[in-house]
């Protein structure tokens, strides 16, 4: 028994022979082999290892099961080289009986199988280095070696197996080659054309490793060698081949399936993830390589673009051109520290839309790319820009809040410094604005304030400035002001504007303004004394009798500081018993004898002497004190009113602030009975204002004060608002013409219309009429002439503690009356 050639170690081959390798392969393939089955092992193969790489690639983007689908993948690898292997082996033809060793041809199973399974592991790392790549296509190409030689090993034949040692390494160098390049090539498995150019090279290297390996042996026949008793016949080879083939055909079709169902599911993840993505209000752009892959409908609704028209575009088309500066220089950062960031992305409409940008790297469909997010900050940007505005101006008119005038007001200064012009601060407060507010509710006080401002405004130039600084202040600065007397005439169209009756709700409401005005550089150089002033100037304007204009002048200042102590003080007026009340009398209009006697308010204060009402009254009206002061006034006057003469009566004014936050009925009740006088012989004043409010309240109060034997005189007829409609809601027992009227009779013939129409009104109504405020005996002996009931006035008396009142006076009051009679001509 001769023992076959030791497989492994090969033959020294001559000079000659090597040459001819190529021709060999050739010559091996066209002769040697049945060329049907040849192209059957190609076709296994490329089957085999397409699909290999196909469960590669499943790998590469499951990183999860890698190691499942790299067995599965190394498996199908060595079945596949295996059976091409063994196909080939079925397709020589050596013209000699050859049988393979089980042992070996197993092993010639297990060597591909493992050296792949550890190849692709160890290619494992994402985007491995050069020198990876080449190990592992280096362990990759070995196993397909050691699989061809295990299989050559295997074979027993009748004769000599003799290698050709340059064939050999030829052989294996090739197949290291093609494997190293199919895995250098393998790094996007997702795409087609990759997993077909991989297999391609899986291809070529293991075919040609067999075709060159089996070129390499030359068998010199001989008598058959020592034959194992375990061997594979052809026809059991070819049996097992067939199982393989088999086997991988099953694989391949499973993995095809399988890549179908999971490519389909992919399609379904990724309608899943549009459907989220346009669910989300932020744009959603993928992009690769600056190129638009995707885009969200917030994007489509942003671009005012159809998704099909923004993919593929480049995406710094989508962005201003402002903004791509930026947008590159953020490309070079590491990916960390691009914070989101504010850039500015151009519609097709043309507008520039502010977002902010931030972007995540991400895989999509296997292979990197960017997720950019844009928020439309336009919305936040309007919120932004209404907070700044509300900071800045007053919301319910929308001017310049006191922050923004001092700003203003301030460059304002400044300009005027440097140009050398003047600056005109008009300080603005509404006269008699408190009881709208008081009386007809806020909503009528907004309205009113509303509509007064677009009357001031009307009355400003382009580059004068407006702002409200308090409920109703306003200040208006006048820029480059050459001569006072523009800023004069501005006020005083001002005032004039606002003097005009308004009509809101229904309501016919009549206010005023009261201006006072101080200059730069004259009266302040800095926005708060220049401020200051005017607002002492406003003051004095107030206290001489509102709606009219002052500029200011130094001594205001101190005066102003006196008034603000005043208001002060009167807390503790009461408590320290300097309220006291003086009486003027009200006499009969034919004979002169006295009916009544107001009382009047005065507070007699330690250090300015006695204060009038007018300084005070409407202080205590804001501050709430007039509660008690009034009660004060009806107990005193009560009290005052039973020592006097009986006829006497007592008249006490009641403030329409008074009437509605106390129980006046109650108070006047109380005093009635604690000093035991007769309801009859007090009188209480009231003014239009007490009505307007709540007319139905205010009215039942007055029934009621009625139903005690109180009477009711309405003060001041002919002011304020002067609507008859309140006449019809109360049966009044006396009207008192305002002192307006009376003060022009004899001088206007208007005045003396007025006061007939009054006088006769009051008649035909079947009421008393007095009229107050007769200085002269030319307006009184109109009055008489006019059949005017009671007089009141300087004239007859001027208000004094009652102590003062006396006989003397009376006599001289009725002497008054029994002069030479009036000449009236009308
Ligand atoms: P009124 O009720 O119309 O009172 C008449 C005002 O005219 C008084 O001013 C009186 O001094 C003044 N007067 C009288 N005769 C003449 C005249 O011939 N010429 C001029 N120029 N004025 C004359 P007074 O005392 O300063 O009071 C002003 C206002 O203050 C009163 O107007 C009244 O509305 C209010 N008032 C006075 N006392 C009280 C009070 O106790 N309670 C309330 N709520 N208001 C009061
Ligand atoms: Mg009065
Ligand atoms: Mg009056």
């Amino acid at each position: 028994r001769r023992p076959l050639h030791a497989v492994g170690e090969p033959m020294p081959l001559r000079q000659g022979q090597r040459q001819a390798t190529m021709l060999k392969v050739l010559n091996c393939v066209a002769q040697e082999h049945d060329l049907r089955l040849v192209a059957l092992s190609a076709v296994i193969c490329v089957l085999g290892c397409f699909t290999t790489v196909t469960l590669l690639g499943r790998a590469q983007v499951d990183s999860r099961r890698f190691v499942p689908w790299t067995f599965a993948a190394a498996t199908l690898f060595g079945c596949s080289i295996w059976s091409l292997h063994f196909v080939s082996m079925l397709a020589f033809m050596p013209g000699l009986p050859i049988v393979y060793e089980i042992g070996l041809t197993a092993a010639s199973i297990a060597v591909p199988v493992g050296g792949a399974w550890a190849a692709f592991q160890l290619l494992r790392l994402r985007a491995p280095r050069p020198v990876v790549v080449a190990l592992c296509g280096s362990v990759l190409g070995l196993a397909i070696a050691g699989m061809h030689y295990c299989g050559v090993a295997a074979m027993r034949v009748p004769g000599l197996l003799l290698f050709d040692r340059a064939a050999v390494a030829a052989s294996c160098a090739w197949s290291l080659a093609f494997a190293i390049l199919a895995l250098a090539r393998s790094r996007d498995l997702a795409r087609l054309g990759c997993r077909l150019e991989v297999a391609a090279w899986l291809t070529i290297g293991i075919c040609g490793l067999h075709f060159t390996g089996m070129s390499a042996v030359t068998i010199v026949p001989g008598p058959i060698g020592d034959v194992p008793a375990t061997v594979l016949g052809g026809a059991a080879l070819a049996l097992a081949v067939g199982g393989v083939s088999l086997v991988i055909l099953l694989a391949s079709l499973i993995a095809v399936m399988l890549e179908q169902h999971l490519a389909q599911r992919a399609m379904q993840e990724l309608d899943r993830m549009r459907l989220l993505a346009n669910l989300s209000h932020e744009v959603l752009i993928l992009q690769r390589d600056g190129v638009v892959l995707e885009v969200n409908s917030a994007g489509e609704r942003l671009f005012r673009q159809d998704a099909s028209d923004l993919i593929g575009r480049s995406v710094m088309s989508l962005f201003a051109t402002g903004s791509v500066p930026a947008l590159c220089r953020r490309m070079t950062l590491p990916a960390l520290e691009r914070k989101p960031e504010e850039v500015e992305v151009q519609t097709l409409a043309g507008t520039n839309v502010t977002v902010e940008l931030s972007c995540e790297p991400l895989m999509y469909r296997g292979q990197p790319a960017t997720a950019m997010a844009l928020r439309d900050l336009t919305d936040r940007k309007r919120d932004e820009a209404r907070i700044r505005h509300l900071a800045r101006h007053d919301a319910l008119t929308g001017l310049p809040n006191r922050y923004t005038l001092q700003e203003r007001l301030e460059i304002a200064l400044e300009t005027a410094d440097r140009d050398r012009s003047g600056v005109a601060v008009v300080y603005l407060d509404f006269d008699r604005f408190k009881p709208v507010n008081d009386l007809f509710g806020h909503a009528v006080g907004d309205a009113l304030l509303v509509r007064a401002t677009r009357r001031i405004q009307a009355e400003l130039g382009a580059t004068d400035m407006l702002a409200r600084i308090g409920g109703d202040e306003f200040v208006i600065v006048l820029a480059g002001v050459a001569h006072p007397e523009k800023a004069g005439d501005t006020a005083q169209r001002v005032i004039e504007a606002l003097s005009k009756p308004f009509l809101i709700e229904g309501h016919h409401i009549e206010i005023g303004v009261s201006a006072g005005i101080a200059l730069h550089p004259v009266d302040g150089d800095t926005p708060d004394t220049l401020l200051r002033a005017a607002d002492t100037a406003m003051y004095r304007v107030k206290d001489e009798g509102r709606g009219a204009l002052r500029f200011f002048e130094p001594a205001m200042d101190a005066q102003l500081q006196a008034r603000r102590q005043l208001e002060q003080e009167l807390g503790g007026a009461i408590a320290a018993g300097e309220l006291m009340l003086h009486y003027q009398p009200i006499v009969n209009g034919a004979s002169g004898d006295v009916e009544t006697l107001e009382a009047l308010i005065r507070w007699n204060h330690p250090v300015r002497g006695l204060v009038p009402p007018n300084d005070f009254i409407p202080f205590s009206e804001e501050t709430g004190l007039i509660g008690r002061i009034g009660a004060w006034v009806i107990d005193t006057a009560c009290a005052a009113a039973v020592r006097w003469p009986q006829p006497w009566r007592v008249s006490v004014n009641v403030s329409p602030m008074q009437f509605r936050l106390d129980d006046v009925c109650a108070t006047v009740a109380s005093a009635l009975e604690r000093h035991g006088l007769a309801p009859g012989r007090l009188v209480i004043e009231i003014t239009e204002g007490v009505l307007m409010a709540d007319a139905v309240k205010a009215v039942a109060v007055l029934n009621r004060l009625r139903d005690l034997g109180v009477r009711i005189a309405l003060d001041d007829f002919g002011t304020g608002f002067s609507s008859l409609s309140y006449l019809q809601l109360f049966r009044f027992d006396k009207f008192k013409i305002d002192k307006s009227f009376i003060r022009k009779l004899g001088q206007s013939d208007e005045a003396l219309t007025l006061t007939r129409t009054i006088v006769n009104l009051g008649h035909n109504l079947g009421l008393q009429v007095t009229a107050e405020g007769v200085e002269t005996a030319e307006q009184l002996a109109i009055l008489q002439a006019l059949g005017c009931d009671q007089i009141q006035g300087f004239l007859v008396a001027r208000p004094a503690p009652v102590s003062s009142f006396g006989e003397t006076d009376r006599i001289r009051a009725r002497a008054l009356f029994q002069g030479p009679p009036a000449l009236l001509s009308a």
